[in-house]
């Protein structure tokens, strides 16, 4: 059996508020009795529960920790620390402020820097900012439950003077019973809550935070975690363990939402995400499927449709999109450098006598936001359109001399890799967009350009390898014949 205590650290505060009502010391009996603890052989926990006199009181407060972990506690391990909170009703006002909870915890951290103490200030102190507690759920009714001896369940011992939070009694009803009516309480709790703050449907954490406890937020008639600064400087100090999440974080504020507090969904200046259509996730509609129903794709996306030959030598291009990988040229000005476009792409949807045009497309990794979707994609810098009075008739196709193209934009290129050439012709790329209008899950998974494409850095051949070394793909770059 495992055993919860908690007691007032540093000792001075329990000296100092809990004394009989003659005025009378409590301490060495409560000391004596916490001592008694240590010799317990199963788990225990400690605790304590930090309010406005601990910002005066750091030193000792670890000072007391130092010596508590000297007689025998594990205070790496086994204790914990809770924020006082007020509720709004009590008239009592022991509760830190967000910025004090932050001095706190950084007061605490300074003195045990490079101790055993600071592992225990990341990893156990606040755990309950950690994952794995009874806040980090968008819904707790279905999962904590408190039974009181005559059967009653709650979520926890805060909810036991909340009585619309009775789930019902364990002896009347089963487990599943108690679970929905459990969770249908929590969602009806929270819907009378005050709304969810703008702060934490914006927040990078709130897969972690879940805006805290509904009881909490409901007695302080709060619309964040009262301990949402601690919270984010918590994270913040350890971001590699709790990295900022916008993504995640800003779906399970849309399911909190809709759960939760579907009015908000009322504002229309309230954000919301795109609901996840799982269709998507059908192997049918997986761009191979689509391409494997269409020849003319099978064509458009077909590995060495085009090819790009550097002094001689060639290598087949693809889409880095539907591969998972990119193909990577060092350049420089003095190359011969060509592209072959294939037959069969050239014809693709270009009946007798179309008019067409090898395009190519210039990019490179400048982060713009283009365009009616306001999507961040790399910046454009140049189109060109070159109809076969500038190309070459081969047997296999049409072939062109790109040297020309890169001396007139070399200005425009990034140092490294950061380049990058999209080849297609000016029909199969009318046939693609066709295609986005008639398949939306082709739309969805060639959102970006998916054609024949390379990187590729433009410069002095002695600076192939360094900037190799800063490629953030560390793909090879183009050398030998393969
Ligand atoms: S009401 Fe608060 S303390 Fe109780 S189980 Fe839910 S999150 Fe935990
Ligand atoms: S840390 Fe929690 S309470 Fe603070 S803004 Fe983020 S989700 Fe809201």
């Amino acid at each position: 059996m495992s055993i919860s205590g908690s007691f007032d650290l540093p000792f001075s505060l329990h000296e100092k508020f809990r004394v009989t009502k003659a005025g009378k010391s409590t301490l060495r009996r409560t000391v004596d009795n916490v001592l008694l603890l240590v010799s317990y052989p199963h788990r225990k926990q400690i605790s304590c529960v930090v309010g406005r006199e601990h910002l005066e009181r750091i030193d000792e407060f670890v000072a007391d920790l130092r010596w508590l972990d000297e007689h025998g506690f594990d205070m790496v391990t086994d204790f914990y620390i809770m924020f006082a909170y007020d509720s709004l009703n009590s008239g009592d006002s022991s509760q830190l402020d967000q910025a004090q909870m932050v001095e706190f915890f950084e007061g605490v951290l300074d003195r045990v820097r490079g101790t055993k103490f600071e592992r225990a200030v990341y990893y156990e102190c606040f755990k309950e900012f950690t994952h794995g507690y009874c806040t980090h759920q968008i819904n707790c009714g279905a999962t904590n439950f408190l039974v009181q001896k005559n059967g009653d369940v709650y979520p926890c011992h805060r909810a036991q003077a909340e009585p619309d939070l009775k789930f019902g009694n364990i002896l009347q009803l089963g487990l599943p019973e108690i679970a929905a009516k459990g969770a249908a309480a929590i969602r009806a709790y929270e819907s009378a809550n005050e709304d969810l703050s703008a702060e934490c449907i914006a927040c990078e954490y709130f897969y972690l935070c879940y805006a805290g406890c509904p009881i909490e937020r409901n007695n302080n008639r709060g619309n964040r975690a009262y301990t949402c600064g601690i919270q984010k400087a918590f994270y913040r100090a350890q971001p590699q363990r709790f990295p900022p999440k916008p993504d995640a974080s800003r779906r399970l504020v849309d399911s909190f939402i809709r759960q939760n507090q579907p009015h908000l969904y009322d504002d229309l200046s309230v954000p919301r995400v795109v609901k996840f259509k799982t269709e998507i996730l059908d192997e049918n509609n997986a761009v191979t499927a689509i391409i494997a129903r269409d020849p003319q794709l099978q064509t458009l996306f077909r590995r060495g449709a085009v090819t790009l030959e550097v002094n001689g030598l060639r290598r087949e291009l693809f889409s880095s999109h539907l591969y998972g990988r990119m193909t990577q040229a060092a350049l420089t000005p003095e190359d011969e450098v060509r592209l072959h476009v294939a037959t069969d792409l050239w014809d693709l949807n270009a009946g007798e006598g179309a008019l067409n045009a090898v395009k190519l497309q210039l990019l490179r990794d400048e982060r713009v936001v283009y365009g009616d979707e306001q999507r961040e994609k790399m910046e454009h810098v140049a189109t060109v359109d070159l109809y076969p009075a500038e190309l070459v008739r081969t047997d296999a196709g049409w072939s062109l001399d790109l040297a020309p193209f890169l001396r007139q934009h070399a200005h425009l290129l990034l140092p490294g890799y950061g380049n990058l050439l999209s080849v297609t012709t000016l029909k199969a790329r009318e046939y693609h967009y066709a295609k986005h209008a008639r398949n939306a899950f082709y739309h969805l998974n060639t959102v970006n350009l998916p054609f024949h494409e390379f990187r590729f850095s433009y410069g002095e051949r002695g600076d192939v390898e360094k900037q190799k070394a800063g490629t953030p793909l560390g793909m090879p770059a183009l050398r030998g014949a393969d």
